[in-house]
C-alpha cells in the first residue's frame, strides 16, 4: 500500500483493488464504518461537500478518483478530461479523507472484460437520450467500486440527478447493503453548478453559462405566477437559452423525479433538468420545481 509520503500525512493512496479490499475488510472486522465518495477527480467544492457529509458519519472516509472510460462514448471528452492528482490529494487530506483509491488505467477493465450492468428504463431518459451507453458505464463502475471499497454509505451529488436515481435503483435491485446518500448541488456565486467541465469554458462562455441555472429559476417563477403547463414553461426556457449565442440544447425536460418520464401539468414537485452545450462543453443542471 503506497503511503502518500509526499505530504507526510496519514492519507493513503491505494492503487490496487486487492489492497483496497483488504483495507476495508480490516476496517469492517474491527467494527469500523466506511463512507465512500466516488469521483472522477479535478475536485471542487461540490465533491468536498460530499466528503464532509461522509466524514460526519464514518470511521473511514474513502474517495475514489477514476475517469471511467466505459461511460464515455467515442468522440466525448475522455482524453481531455481535466486531471490534477496532486492537488486532489491535498484537498482530500484537508477534508479528512483516510484513503484515496486511484486505480491505474486498465485495472478495472482488463483484457477479456465483458460483464456490464444495464437498467431497463431510467437510462432512456434525460442524459441517456444523447448518451445511450453512459449509464451502463456508470452502473458498472459504481457496482465494481462498491465491491472494492465495501462501504456502509456511498454519497452522490444531486447535480447528477439521473445518476443518483440509477445508482439507488441498482443498489436496491442488486441488494447492495449500502445506504445511498445525496448532497445538494454546490454552485458558484452566480448560480452556475460547479463541475470539473467548467474548466473548458472560455470567458464569454463562462459568463453565459449562468443561463442554465437561470432558466430553472425562471421556470419556478412562472409556476409561482400560476403557470401549470410544462410545455409552455419549456418553450420559454428554450427561447431564453437560445438568446445566448452559441448555445445548443441537448435536452430540456420537466419530468417525474422517480421515473423521469415527462410531465404535462405541474401539480406537485417535479424535476426540471437540462443539458446545454457551449461549443463542445456540455453542462447539466436540474432543480425540483413545483407548487
Ligand atoms: P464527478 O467527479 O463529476 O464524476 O462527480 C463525482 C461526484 O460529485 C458525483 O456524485 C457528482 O454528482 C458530485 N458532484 C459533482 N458536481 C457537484 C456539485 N456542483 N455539487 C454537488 N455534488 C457534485
Amino acid at each position: 500500500m503506497a503511503k502518500n509520503l509526499l505530504r507526510g500525512a496519514a492519507i493513503e493512496l491505494i492503487k490496487s483493488a486487492e489492497m483496497m479490499q483488504a483495507r476495508s475488510d480490516k476496517t469492517r472486522i474491527t467494527g469500523g464504518k466506511i463512507a465512500f465518495v466516488p469521483t472522477m477527480g479535478f475536485l471542487h467544492e461540490g465533491h468536498l461537500s460530499l466528503m464532509r457529509k461522509g466524514r460526519n458519519l464514518c470511521d473511514e472516509l474513502i474517495v475514489s478518483i477514476f475517469v471511467n472510460p466505459t461511460q464515455f462514448a467515442p468522440g466525448e471528452d475522455l482524453d481531455s478530461y481535466p486531471r490534477s492528482l496532486e492537488r486532489d490529494l491535498e484537498l482530500c487530506e484537508k477534508n479528512g479523507v483516510n484513503a484515496v483509491y486511484e486505480p491505474p488505467d486498465g485495472q478495472l477493465y482488463p483484457d477479456g472484460f465483458q460483464t456490464y450492468l444495464t437498467l431497463d428504463d431510467l437510462p432512456h431518459h434525460l442524459c441517456g437520450l444523447q448518451r445511450p451507453i453512459h449509464f451502463r458505464g456508470v452502473a458498472t463502475v459504481v457496482a465494481k467500486l462498491f465491491n472494492i471499497v465495501k462501504p456502509h454509505w456511498a454519497i452522490f451529488g444531486e447535480k447528477d440527478f439521473q445518476q443518483v436515481q440509477v445508482i439507488k435503483r441498482m443498489a436496491k435491485d442488486l441488494n447492495y447493503d449500502i445506504e445511498i446518500l445525496t448532497g445538494p448541488t454546490v454552485r458558484e456565486a452566480d448560480g452556475l453548478a460547479m463541475s470539473s467541465r467548467n474548466a473548458y469554458l472560455n470567458d464569454r462562455q463562462r459568463k453565459d453559462a449562468v443561463c442554465v441555472h437561470k432558466s430553472l429559476l425562471n421556470a419556478q417563477e412562472q409556476v409561482n405566477s400560476g403557470e401549470r403547463d410544462a410545455q409552455k414553461i419549456l418553450e420559454q426556457a428554450v427561447e431564453f437559452i437560445k438568446s445566448f449565442d452559441g448555445t445548443d440544447i441537448d435536452y430540456i425536460k420537466i419530468c417525474n423525479p422517480e421515473t423521469l418520464e415527462d410531465v404535462e401539468a405541474i401539480e406537485g414537485p417535479v424535476l426540471m433538468a437540462l443539458a446545454v452545450k457551449f461549443d463542445k462543453t456540455r453542462l447539466i443542471d436540474n432543480m425540483t420545481i413545483g407548487v
